[in-house]
């Protein structure tokens, strides 16, 4: 199997000033993923060192860098998926973690599936992960506009799908969520079907945008739904955003990438930054 990996750094209305940030954030990601599965590694080692690699760029809302809630404190949401057997982790407000997304694959390798907040980080360490500061996820960007208590503005969510060379399907994502949130708000990112699915028998998907519309409609699985059949992953991906406006008004964009290596970008936004890597093709870009 010929590998392939697609990244996104969020879907939304992107201020200018992050655009290029942005695309060099996505192709590094790209990059570092894509390389792993050329050297024979699992979709799973892929994804999450593309994921692990935008929530240290402190450009996109994910580990640091991340947006504030109404209270300034950094609260994380993530989630793993793999295909072969449908095991999936999340976990969500967690404050004292740097890559939450190492955390959800660790859960994704136990019995369980979902923890939050201090239980979450107890499971970290518990198995050898180590907690960081609060202040290490902060940067002085979201400090200001956190100040400025401006309105909520979507964007830079981050997430990989990846097919590898055994034509495995892995998918994370990972956000800090929305600005300003209600301390204690959990979107759709560490819901499984929602902010993201993966099914080795028909594709992967990594969900960005409004997550309170994107769970209302259970937006991962019905675009991973839509590959039956054999429909090409963009006509599902561009059913699926049509299928987010006109049932909820909600705003937001997808990947997805079927069995077969084939892929589809989709959003409602202005923007949406995204990568992607085969023996094929290879590019990024942010404008729809
Ligand atoms: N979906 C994320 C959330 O609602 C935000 C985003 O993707 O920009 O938490």
């Amino acid at each position: 199997m010929r590998p392939v990996i697609v990244v996104h750094g969020g879907a939304g209305d992107i201020l200018d000033e992050l655009v290029k940030g942005h695309l060099t954030g996505v192709r590094v990601a790209a990059d570092l993923g894509y390389r792993i599965l050329t050297q024979g590694g699992s979709a799973e080692d892929a994804v999450e060192a593309a994921i692990r690699s935008m929530e240290d760029d402190e450009t996109f809302d994910a580990g640091r860098g991340s947006f504030l809630n109404q209270d300034g404190d950094v609260e994380l949401d993530a989630s793993f998926m793999e295909g072969a057997q449908l095991q999936a982790g999340a976990v969500a407000g967690v404050r004292d973690i740097a890559n939450p997304i190492s955390l959800a694959r660790l859960v994704m390798d136990s019995p369980l599936v979902f923890l939050v907040g201090e239980g979450a980080s107890r499971f970290a360490e518990s198995h050898g992960m180590s907690r960081c500061t609060p202040a290490r996820l902060l940067v002085p960007r979201e400090l200001a506009y956190w100040e400025l208590k401006r309105k909520a503005r979507l964007g830079d969510t981050v997430g990989a799908v990846a097919l590898d060379c055994t034509g495995h399907l892995a998918a994370g994502t990972s956000t800090g969520g929305r600005p300003m949130k209600v301390p204690g708000r959990v979107g759709d990112v560490p819901c499984i079907g929602a902010g993201l699915y993966a099914d080795d028998t028909l594709g992967a998907t990594s969900s960005t945008g409004a997550g309170e519309e994107i769970m209302r409609v259970v937006m991962a699985k019905y675009a991973v739904d839509r590959l039956e059949g054999g429909r090409h992953p963009q006509q599902a991906a561009d059913d699926t955003i049509r299928y987010l406006q006109t049932k909820v008004n909600g705003s937001g964009g997808l990947i997805l990438l079927d069995r077969q290596g084939r892929f589809g970008v989709s959003m409602n936004t202005r923007r949406m930054s995204r990568a992607w890597r085969s023996d094929a093709l290879s590019g990024e870009a942010i404008e729809p």
